[in-house]
């Protein structure tokens, strides 16, 4: 596969081309890149990111040293208005839930979502509402929010509706976001998008890898997205499982899509179609492909797909929750490195900083 050189921080990249040599020891001095880190400052949504971008050392998943930007995004990002994701009754209407994905396709989480689940998973096992009421079952409080959404759901949840506040969020969580400026291959490309997550939207919101449906289901629980496709893990914040209108567009060229963020391995995210509604084209196990004016980029999927990113093509960078934390992705991977440590997974506790 052949990957044009084109770079997602170009112009920061264009600052360091006279500065520096092939062995990336001159680094070049911060002042130079300002303007280049208030351009990619000025892709995000205003007031979504923390402090200004900065340029740093970094190692990536496979072991190489490079530089990165770090942006730092709240685990509660105010750009959003959060929610509704579970519905109360099953008299309930859409405007009341979310959405579930589904062999492909969205569903609104409704009241008769939620009635119909035996017959939709062909499981008489679905009984998440009070016959006699209608009620629905779903998670009230911060305990049951973190009990029942774990991959390993407390039993005692089984048959409720998760949904987790973002008030039940750690006062003044955030994500620091470690990316390589200049893309490296990666020499085996791992089959999916790691708990780390496919990158960040220009919302000032993480995009994560797929939502574990498999166990979610297997509890007989739902965790619904809401309409912009997010919903929150205590742990992580909220975060992107399906990209639906909701993401602040960058320029776009012709009728090709419209930029939507950057991937953890640097290489730009788009939207999943083209603005006249065509698919992209000749798009690889990553959805990823090469045009002359974007370069190589990654198209997300749709959003019935639980699936925003493939896989990285190249070295991924890190997430950790210590924003003063220096980024060694491929720590657990060298003898004596112990545990890796790439930041917080998305519905785990996180181990970042
Ligand atoms: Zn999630
Ligand atoms: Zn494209």
């Amino acid at each position: 596969m052949s990957i044009s050189r084109r770079r997602p921080f170009a112009l920061i990249a264009l600052v360091w081309a006279g500065c520096g040599g092939e062995g990336g020891e001159a680094r070049p001095p911060s002042v130079d890149s300002d303007l280049d880190q208030l351009e990619f400052a000025g892709r995000f949504e205003p007031g979504s990111i923390i402090g200004a971008p900065r340029i740093v050392d970094c190692t990536l998943s496979e072991g190489a040293a490079t530089s990165c930007v770090a942006v730092t995004l709240p685990a509660n990002p105010g750009t959003f208005d959060m929610g509704p994701w579970c519905p109360t009754n099953v008299a309930d209407g859409a405007d009341r839930g979310g959405i579930w994905p589904e062999g492909g396709q969205i569903y609104d989480v409704d009241g008769s979502f939620i009635e119909n689940l035996s017959t939709f998973y062909n499981d008489p096992s679905w009984q998440m509402y009070d016959p006699a009421t209608g009620a629905v079952n779903v998670t009230d409080t911060p305990e049951a929010c973190a009990a029942a959404a774990r991959p390993d759901v407390d039993p005692r949840y089984t048959n409720f509706c998760v949904q987790c506040l973002a008030a039940y969020i750690e006062e003044g969580l955030t994500n620091t976001y470690f990316i390589p400026i200049e893309p490296v291959a990666a020499s085996r490309v791992a089959p999916r998008v790691g708990h780390e997550g496919a990158g960040i939207a220009y919302s000032g919101v993480r995009l994560d890898a797929p939502a574990p449906t498999d166990d979610i289901l297997g509890a007989h629980t739902l965790a619904p997205f809401d309409d912009c496709g997010g919903h929150v893990n205590p742990n992580v914040g909220y975060h992107i499982h399906a990209v639906t209108d909701c993401l602040r567009e960058g320029p776009a060229t012709n009728t090709h899509a419209a930029e939507l963020g950057v991937a953890l391995d640097g290489y730009p995210l788009y939207a999943p179609l083209n603005l006249d509604g065509s698919t992209p084209q000749a798009l690889d196990e990553c959805r990823g492909h090469t045009t002359a004016a974007e370069g190589y980029h990654y198209h997300l999927g749709a959003a019935g797909s639980n699936e925003i990113l493939g896989c990285h093509l190249g070295q991924t960078g890190c997430v950790l929750t210590d924003p003063d934390a220096s980024c060694d992705a491929n720590l657990g991977s060298r003898p004596g490195g112990g545990p890796p440590r790439r930041g917080p997974p998305p519905e785990r506790p996180p181990r970042g900083g």
